[in-house]
């Protein structure tokens, strides 16, 4: 069977470029790099190199980039390493509605430290309220932590304008770029980013690393102790073949990012084009234009996102629904919550990221299966309403 990843928010296979570079120092060079002899110094000097290479990527210095194990670790560093070392200036954070558990579960915990939090809400297509912002910040405010672009619906925040508020304001800025990098351009420090995380396994690197950029001068507690690695805020032996890979990977990604972002945006708009024309009751979910390249949320009336992405993947196309299924009950995703969606499409939504490997070929295959699911799942629907109906007489 013909199979199809349309998952790419998820994570993304390793490309043939990252394996390469990685290979050594999965095999002959493994050393431990903090070692002094030969072994250890070829580790350090792929750490470094890997260290300048995301620098350039993104607009900083070397000095300023954090290894991680990705996403998840680096956004929980920012926000309690940044909240505690900063609890003398104030104790308020902002943040969003729509931020990853990552950050919001961080929140909570730090609500319960005795922190205060501020959940902005966002619009309609999942932009975050600016005027909001500028509402609930205040003298007491030391962190706003807003995402880039968001996972669910791939919405792309008004950064810069936020990044500009942050800093008049005398506030540190973090922003989750997890699944931006690689399609938005940054440069952190002519922004006014002052911290930023990123994941190896979004952007075809290796997953369990990622790395979190620190403005020079922002105070931040370590995130574990120990030895002197990373600059003694994040201690424990290095994992070399994943950070080299993550280097690689960012290093490609942002040197690609024009041609990708172009050939995927293209299949993107194509595929949303013939969905909307040949499905009934279909609505795309998050912002029409300011979104990523590869990011397709879509909500189809009549139709459970389950059952739909279960049918889509027995024909082998991979997808993945807007919602979490918990203890038997499909909860709605706090994103199309957030955005005003109705419970009966947030259920309805199936997200299709694509990836730079997605053909046109890929596509067509996957609008026409889903014109057959969507039909037979609607079917089985009108059926079982009758049915229920009959029942109730
Ligand atoms: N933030 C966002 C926006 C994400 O999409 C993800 C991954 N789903 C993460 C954070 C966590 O990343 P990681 O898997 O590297 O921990």
């Amino acid at each position: 069977m013909n199979k199809i990843y349309l998952d790419n928010a998820a994570t993304t296979p390793l490309s043939s470029e990252v394996l390469n570079e990685m290979m050594p120092y999965l095999t002959g060079d493994f050393g431990n790099p903090n070692s002094l002899h030969s072994f250890g110094r070829t580790a350090k000097s792929a750490i470094e190199l890997a260290r300048e290479r995301i620098a350039r990527a993104i607009g900083c210095e070397p000095s300023e980039v954090y290894f991680t194990s990705g996403a998840t670790e680096s956004n929980n560093w920012a926000l309690n390493g940044i909240a505690k070392a900063n609890r003398h200036k104030g104790n308020h954070i902002i943040t969003s509605k729509i931020e990853h558990p990552s950050i919001l579960e961080t929140c909570k915990k730090l609500e319960r430290e005795g922190f205060r939090v501020t959940y902005l809400d966002v619009d309609e297509m999942g932009l975050v309220r600016i005027d909001q912002l500028l509402h609930y910040i205040g003298a007491d405010t030391i962190l706003i932590s807003i995402m880039s672009a968001n996972n669910e619906v791939g919405t792309i925040q008004n950064i810069q304008a936020i990044a500009n508020i942050a800093k008049e304001k005398n506030v540190i800025f973090h922003t989750d770029a997890t699944q931006a990098v690689g399609a938005v351009s940054f440069s952190v420090r002519e922004m006014g980013i002052d911290a930023m995380s990123i994941s190896g396994h979004k952007l075809n690197g290796p997953k369990g690393v990622g790395a979190l950029y620190v403005h020079d001068g922002v105070v931040i507690t370590p995130f574990m102790n120990g030895g002197e690695q990373e600059s003694g805020l994040r201690a424990g032996t290095s994992n070399v073949p994943g950070i080299v890979g993550l280097g690689k990977a960012v290093e490609i990604a942002t040197r690609d990012i024009m041609a990708n972002s172009k050939k995927v945006r293209e299949l993107r708009d194509y595929f949303i084009k013939k969905v909307v024309e040949l499905i009934p009751m279909t609505q795309l979910n998050g912002h029409p234009v300011q979104r990523l390249p590869n990011n397709i949320n879509l909500s189809f009336g009549m139709v459970e996102g389950e059952s739909l992405m279960y049918l889509l993947d027995l024909n082998g196309i991979a997808v993945s629904t807007g919602s979490a299924c918990s203890s038997g009950s499909v909860e709605n995703s706090h994103v199309l919550s957030a955005m005003g969606i109705a419970p009966d499409l947030a259920q309805g939504a199936v997200r299709f990221s694509l990836g730079r490997n997605t053909t046109k070929q890929d596509i067509e295959y996957v609008i026409e299966k889903l014109v057959e699911c969507v039909e037979k799942l609607r079917k089985i629907s009108a059926m079982s309403k009758s049915q229920v109906g009959k029942e109730d007489e």
